[in-house]
């Protein structure tokens, strides 16, 4: 015999007047059993609550013993609850006990039921608990009831995140809901944040669930679809979209889904099962999270980020949502995001904002650099953050860990306070040295400058009290752009650089794009090996219009005053010859159109790919300055991509092979007493600058919040045992001690900080 429903739709606004009743919470938990118990004519409805140790707790009843409310309890997988809430997916039973998952608990007095349906209480695909019905008869449920009842979990799941539960948890206990989690990511860009949860592309709210009329919600359904599927096309047909490119693939896959009939189909039928049109595109999306999210291929998981954007512009559509939480940020907030670009997270109110966790992106990435620049924690690589996390959740964010906290325990966040305290307490102590000459114990001099890459991190010079600025990356801004800046937004955008610098030098480095630094409107042929491909000055000197108009724009905004101008991935010393030609030929068309040359311009070559080094003795004569460029040079060096952590972190930048081949370079440069910076990452890390000081380095270049910790281990460091020691050891080779070794042992001798 199958039930009889009376209907979903009449439970639904039952359950919703039930939840706006004045009750207690196990009164109005006791109640909506009992309501959705009479509607499916079943002889119990239980509902279970996942809690944060895991176990499952029967939290309310109608039909088994009433003693076991609160007592009963079964972990994840155990028992068909247990299943149920570890598959996340339903399950009807016509004979219960004769499944082999079927764990009897006596004191319920569950043995006479047989027939059996349960379904998963989901949120953003995570199971929040279980909700039960079953029947003394053996029978099996219909799909219409699976429906209803999942349909009514919808609406506890939302209830479950708003209802207040602090008086039917026991001392010590929470819902799995509120559990804290802990995220183990990649750390982009170092320090400790703490802070409230802002989701960058926060998901709609939904907070209409039952409908008033299902005909209306059907309509608004098509009416919002058919306005989505509108602007999917529109923006596809768009110019800027013509070419191939990632975005493309993404919006085609979106189109591909908001025509697909069986997810209209499934929205329709929850609609006919009394949800609204929004709450209808939660429900379908949760079930299809819960499923997709067990996959591990990674192209369903792309897919199921392209539902879950659909399903979200599509709530955007319906409810009218458009805010994306940009304003109204709190003091210490922190974004949270799947991905963003560096123009999303400059629209920020960067004085509000502390940390970025983003679930993709890679260290090298444009946002990873844009935000260290700055001076941002970043985390990137936190899987399935941002379903798990709610705007306003407590979050506390390790850059050094790459560790996440959401919804930190009192402990954890006692631990970072302190952490956060030391911080500040050495900010304050790094701001206390920025008028000191960075010169160690026995007298040599070290010149500390910036790594920037977009005007808004240039005060910090202030802060800093660095010498100037070692590498300005002029391609952020292309990057960050939505087209191609024209010659006069390049003069005024490096005009206000040399403004903000305030008379320090600044170094201005050609655009180095290509590789891993894309620009999406310039339009590339995919290659197999991209970091050697097409790029940067290759790229320059073959489309040398771009080229030209940058060095234009470089010249007129020096104003008269000096202009110092780097090339980057020089390969051959023609290369830069090559440069230096063009350089001089907008030079003698400045002077041809009666505008005011540099007063001292400056050409740089910046020393990155192998092959140069053999190649010293012609670059050194024809450049004003050079520049290590040891990201890319050590990559080079080992054959291992600076982006690939699996790699990346094998080599020790300072082992014996690459300190040879940096010494070689400093000591050349020297030869030709042309002056050498180093501006890779090196420079920025204690033990790495260390090095480079030992082999006689004195200019240093790095992310500004480096230059406390490295002028401090300046200021405290005795250099000339150090450099016997290091000179020793590249002599001897593999038969003496480590670089590394060498100078931690160094440094414990005298006491740094390191
Ligand atoms: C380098 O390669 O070390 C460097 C400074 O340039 P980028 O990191 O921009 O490639
Ligand atoms: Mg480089």
């Amino acid at each position: 015999m199958a039930i009889a429903i009376s209907g979903p739709r009449v439970l639904l606004k039952q359950l919703r007047e039930t939840m706006a009743e004045p009750l207690a919470s196990q009164a109005r938990l006791d109640k909506i059993v009992s309501l959705i118990a009479d509607n499916m004519h079943a002889d119990v409805c239980s509902f279970y609550v996942l809690r944060d140790d895991g176990a499952l707790e029967l939290f309310a009843t109608r039909g088994l013993a009433a003693s076991a409310v609160h007592m009963t309890t079964l972990r994840l997988g155990e028992g068909l609850v247990g299943l149920i809430a570890a598959q996340a997916e339903p399950l009807s039973l016509d004979n219960a006990p004769a499944h082999p998952a079927f764990a009897y608990r006596p004191e319920t007095g569950e043995d006479p039921f047989q027939a059996f349906l349960g379904v998963p209480v989901l949120r953003a695909g995570q199971t929040l608990g279980v909700l039960v019905v079953q029947n003394r008869d053996s029978h099996a449920y219909g799909e219409d009831e699976i429906e209803a009842m999942l349909t009514t979990a919808t609406l506890l799941a939302e209830m479950m995140s708003t209802a207040d539960f602090d008086a039917l948890i026991k001392p010590g206990q929470d819902i799995d809901l509120r559990r804290p989690r802990q995220f183990a990511g990649n750390g982009f860009s170092d320090g400790v944040a703490l802070g409230k949860v802002v989701l960058h592309d926060p998901r709609v709210v939904v907070t209409n669930f039952v409908a008033e009329d299902t005909e209306v919600e059907l309509q608004r359904l098509t009416d919002a679809l058919d306005r989505m599927r509108l602007s999917i096309d529109q923006m596809l047909s768009h110019g800027d979209m013509q070419s191939f490119s990632d975005h493309r693939e993404i919006l085609e896959s979106y189109r591909m889904f908001a025509n697909d009939r069986g997810w209209v189909d499934r929205l329709t039928e929850a609609i006919n099962n009394g949800l609204t049109a929004e709450a209808a595109v939660e429900r379908v999306q949760n079930d299809t999270r819960a499923r997709m999210m067990r996959s591990t291929d990674p192209y369903i998981k792309d897919r199921l980020h392209d539902l879950d954007d659909l399903a979200n512009r599509l709530l955007r559509v319906l409810t009218g949502d458009g805010a994306t939480g940009k304003k109204d940020l709190p003091d210490n907030a922190i974004l949270v995001a799947r991905n963003m670009g560096p123009a999303d997270l400059l629209e920020y109110d960067r004085t509000r904002l502390r940390a970025v966790v983003l679930e993709e992106g890679a260290a090298i990435s444009h946002v990873a650099i844009v935000a260290k620049s700055l001076g941002l924690v970043a985390v990137g690589q936190a899987e399935n953050i941002v379903s798990m996390s709610e705007t306003g959740d407590d979050i506390i964010v390790d850059g050094q860990q790459g560790t996440v906290y959401l919804r930190p325990t009192p402990d954890m966040i006692q631990v970072y306070v302190d952490k956060v305290r030391l911080g500040a307490k050495r900010r304050a102590h790094y701001l206390e040295l920025k008028d000191k000459p960075a010169i160690t114990r026995d007298g040599h001099e070290i010149t500390l400058l910036h790594n920037s890459g977009i005007v808004a991190d240039l005060p910090m010079l202030q802060d800093t009290g660095a010498s100037g600025v070692g590498l300005f990356r002029t391609e952020l801004q292309f990057m960050i752009a939505s087209r191609l800046p024209r010659l006069r937004e390049q003069v005024e955008l490096y005009s206000e650089a040399i403004r903000l610098t305030e008379g320090k030098p600044i170094v201005f480095r050609l655009l180095d794009i290509g590789g891993d630094k894309v620009i999406p409107y310039l339009r590339y042929e995919a290659e197999e090996n991209p970091a050697m491909g097409f790029r940067s000055l290759r790229l320059a000197l073959d489309r040398q219009g771009l080229l030209r108009i940058q060095i234009r724009a470089l010249l007129q905004a020096a104003n008269g005053g000096p202009m110092k101008i780097l090339v980057p991935m020089v390969t051959d010393a023609w290369e830069f010859r090559q440069t230096r030609l063009v350089v001089n030929k907008e030079l003698e068309r400045m002077k041809h159109a009666g505008q005011t040359v540099p007063s001292k311009l400056e050409l740089g070559a910046m020393i990155e790919v192998p092959s140069l080094l053999w190649e010293l003795d012609q670059v050194l004569p024809e450049a004003d300055f050079v520049s290590i460029g040891s990201n890319d040079l050590v990559m080079f060096l080992t054959a291992a991509d600076r982006g690939n952590k699996r790699v990346a972190k094998s080599y020790d930048p300072i082992a014996l092979p690459r300190l040879r081949a940096l010494k070689h370079i400093v000591d050349m440069a020297k030869r030709y007493n042309v002056p050498l910076t180093m501006c890779g990452e090196l420079a920025g890390r204690t033990v790495e600058a260390l090095a480079l000081l030992a082999i006689g380095m004195t200019k240093l270049s790095m992310s500004p919040p480096s230059i406390g910790p490295i002028k401090e281990m300046i200021l405290g460091t005795e250099l000339t045992p150090i450099r016997n020691s290091v000179s020793a050891a590249l002599l001897e080779g593999a038969h003496g001690p480590g670089i590394r070794e060498l100078l931690l042992d160094w440094a414990g001798r005298q006491g740094l900080v390191i």
